[in-house]
This record gives structure tokens, sequence and C-alpha cells, in this order.
């Protein structure tokens, strides 16, 4: 049977069961007044499916309150079916492939796919390198930096990316870079990873510095051809080097362009697919089902999004 024949992707009240399954594992929450004791499922042919109500604030709510599912008409078994894809497919699926494959307009497959991009986003992770484990950080330049002429050479003009991998639990985090100074990568850094870290970079010389705050600071000379270190081979950035080329293929195959004020977001999807890949043990389903736990508090707003998927 094919993943994609599971029922919650084709039956409404399917989808519903299996987001409510997953977003409120120890039953309904009503996310008006925070009560759980006094919940009623609404029944009947003229109820809305998913409609709950709560008798302590005695207001109506199904699962999508406080969602990215929230004032979206899209029905939740075409959301659950994008939000499969994008979890699975490595190099990302574009909002034309979406489109597609949903039957839903171009514009509205553009804002599910912000929208569960949000999803992705994991907001604030415990330190990488809190045992004492190896954390690779690194840079990366792509596309073009807003407002800035291009040059005859350098990256200068280029958007700028820094991004975090513990070897140990084989999570990532990338950030967007405002500039390349020292400050600023090592507020990031300093900021995401323990002092008891071994930090491995490459010889960038804003790392001699920011090197200094860790138990360990191992960096190997790339411009003298060395990117394994040769007193210590767990001396290196190369797995975080990888994260990027997967990034960049991803970007150039399927997104072609992304403006600066959109990168987190790409950047966050790529994250989120790494840090639970097959690798790690997160299969396809797996993967798409915690990407459905982090759908809670992320409602875009009209504001935020810009229009109603
Ligand atoms: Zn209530």
């Amino acid at each position: 049977m094919s993943n994609l024949s599971s029922p919650h992707f084709h039956n409404e009240e399917a989808a519903y069961a299996y987001v409510e399954a997953r977003v409120w594992p120890q039953g309904p929450v009503c996310p008006h007044c925070g009560g759980y004791e006094r919940i009623g499922k609404m029944g009947g042919k003229s109820t809305r499916i998913g409609v709950h109500k709560c008798y302590q604030c005695r207001k109506p709510f199904t699962v999508k309150v406080g969602t990215i599912f929230e004032a979206s008409h899209v029905p939740l078994r075409h959301w659950l079916q994008a939000m499969y894809l994008m979890a699975s497919s490595k190099k990302g699926v574009s909002a034309n492939q979406l489109h597609r494959t949903l039957g839903c307009t171009l514009k509205t497959a553009w804002f599910l796919a912000h929208r569960i991009r949000e999803a992705m986003a994991t907001g604030a992770l415990s330190p990488f390198g809190g045992n004492g484990t190896a954390v690779e950080a690194d840079e990366t330049f792509i596309g073009r930096e807003p407002g800035v002429p291009m040059p005859k050479g350098g990256i200068g003009h280029k958007m700028k990316v820094l991004a975090l991998l513990d070897r140990e639990t084989g999570r990532v985090a990338s950030f967007v870079l405002e500039n390349m100074q020292v400050s600023t990568i090592a507020q990031i850094v300093n900021a995401n990873v323990a002092r008891e870290a071994r930090l491995m970079t490459d010889e960038a010389y804003h790392y001699a510095k920011i090197g200094e705050g860790f138990a360990e600071h191992g960096a190997v000379k790339h411009k003298a051809d060395e990117y394994v270190s040769r007193a210590d081979p767990t001396v290196h950035s190369n797995t975080v080097e990888g994260v990027f080329s997967i990034f960049k293929r991803g970007m150039k195959g399927v997104y072609q362009h992304c403006g600066k004020k959109h990168l987190h977001r790409y950047l966050a999807e790529f994250d989120f697919r790494y840090s639970n890949r097959v690798g790690l043990g997160v299969n396809d389903t797996a993967r798409a089902d915690i990407l459905l736990t982090g759908v809670v508090g992320k409602r875009l707003t009209y504001r935020t999004a810009g229009k109603q998927a």
C-alpha cells in the first residue's frame, strides 16, 4: 500500500482525526481558555467537521485554531498531502508542483508552502555540543544581497548564511547573516553552542577569536588544501559543507530564486529535513508527523503572510 493512500490524505474527517491525535495527544484543549475538562464534540449533519465546544468558556473551536491551518479554506487533507510532500522531498517542492498536484491555484500553493515552512522552524533549540561533543560551524554565500551592486569578484554581493551542525545529534541550524563581522557571527555561535563543545571550523580569521570561548577549537586550513586535520581526523567541517551542498542544489534546481526576506524560511525547511533524516532513523511518515507537531502557535496572519490561502 502506498503511503499516500492513507485515509487522512483523502477523507476530511480522517484528516481532522489524524491532526487532532497529534496536536492534542492528551485529548482536546480549548484554545480560548486553555480548558480541557469539559469539552464536547459537536455532531449532527449541519455541524462543520471537527467542531468542539468548551463548556468552561462556552466557545466553539476546531483543532485548526491557533495553527498554520487557521483561516485557510484549503481542505485539511490537502494540507496533509502538501506537508507529506514537503517533508519527504529532499530538495523541496516548488509552488508550481504543489499547485499541479493539489489542484489549487499557484497563489494558494505558494502560501501553503510558506506556512508549512513556518511549521518546520524549530525555534529555540537546546545548545549544540552540550555534552562536550563536536559542533561544526561554517558560512556559505548564495543569490544576491538586495541593494548591493555586483562587484568584479568576491562574495560581497551575495546573501550570507551561517550553519551550525551538532555531530552527535546530527541536527543542523542555519541563520541568515546580515554581515560577516566577527561580532555578528560570534553572537549566533555563542547563543547556540555550549561552552564545553569542541568547535570545528575552517581557518577563517573570525573563528580564531570566537573559538577561544569553547573547550576546544579545531580549524582546518582549506587554503593549504587541508580538509581533514592530519593531526586529528575529527577536526573538519565537511559535514556542514555537505548540508550547504544539499541546500544549494535544492535552491538551484527547485526554488530557483529566493529573495532575502524569505531566505530564513527556506533554510528552516532544509534544516528540518536534514535534522530529521533517514540516517537518524526518521522515515517519511515519521518526519511528516514531526512536522505536524510544529503547526501550533505558528498562525500566519494577513499581515505576516500577505493574503489568505
Ligand atoms: Zn474554553
